[in-house]
């Protein structure tokens, strides 16, 4: 593959798992990839596909949020079916970027506020236990310098019940600047283990942040021996984007869009 102008991205149950436009990491992969001269072929790893040789063929990995119902059902397919693929891509490297629901299925289990004790991959060393209060908000994270992020000021949306409890020695992704973060009490927000990074944002994520799209692309990249232009790309629209976020957040203000509809749009969503 040295030398090659294309890598695949293997989305894992993107109409379960798909809070928020979490489909935008998507969209926001497949376009910074183009922009940085590689093609990005995206695989669908649903409950009706992803195979190991699927599986296999993926230079990288996504996972979206979802509800904890959701998350009950395509566990057992996740663990057993594609568990061992999975884990295999990933310790020869292949990045994984988890979202949320995503991101509690990395880990060794999450014991929903029903009860249901749901099994995780253990890709990182963790668990998770439903709270009494949700953690709903816009969020800010300082990203861990050790990621070497050209811009570690992440800026998302949060909405869950679970509390990520990292084991010690897991690093976070970051710390809360403001928002929840994995427990809304350690200020500790996310996890980084290799290539796997695992997170509470959406917004989408990348969209919003740039950096961690950047962090994808160039560690599939390496994996895979692929060439991919590594120089600054013009981000003004996202910087403005972000700025806004950022602004909002620290202002605690509801978004213009809320203001447009003069009330808070109804979510029903539970999970
Ligand atoms: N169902 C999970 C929770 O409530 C995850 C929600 C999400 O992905 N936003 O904790």
């Amino acid at each position: 593959m040295t030398g090659s102008r294309s890598l695949r991205l293997g989305v894992l149950y993107p109409r379960e798992m798909n809070l928020y436009g979490d489909r935008g990491n998507v969209l926001a992969l497949v376009r910074r990839a183009a922009l940085r001269g590689v093609e990005l072929e995206v695989t669908t790893l649903g409950l009706d596909g992803g195979d190991p040789e699927e599986i296999q063929s993926c230079s990288g990995f996504l996972i979206g949020g979802g509800q904890d119902l959701d998350q009950l059902a395509l566990a057992h397919d996740l663990v057993t079916r594609k568990g061992p693929a999975l884990r295999e891509q990933v310790s020869s490297g292949a990045p994984l970027l988890a979202v949320c629901a995503g991101y509690q299925l990395l880990g060794d289990h999450y014991r929903t506020a029903a009860g249901d004790l749901i099994p995780g991959l253990g890709i990182l060393p963790m668990r998770t236990e439903a709270g009494r209060r949700r953690l709903v908000g816009n969020i800010l994270v300082a990203a861990s310098p050790g990621l070497g992020l050209a811009n570690p000021l992440l800026v998302g949306f949060e909405n869950h019940s679970g509390r990520t409890i990292l084991d010690p020695g897991l690093p976070p992704l970051g710390r809360v600047v403001r928002g929840g973060g994995n427990d809304g009490d350690s200020g500790a927000e996310g996890a980084v283990l290799g290539p796997v990074i695992g997170t509470y944002l959406h917004g989408p994520l990348l969209p919003k942040n740039p950096a961690l799209a950047d962090w994808w692309l160039f560690t599939a990249a390496d994996r895979t021996g692929t060439t991919i232009e590594r120089s600054q790309l013009d981000d003004t629209a996202e910087e403005a984007a972000r700025r806004e976020a950022i602004r909002i957040t620290l202002s605690g203000s509801r978004s213009r869009g809320y203001r447009l509809l003069g009330r808070r749009p109804r979510i029903r969503r539970t999970g």
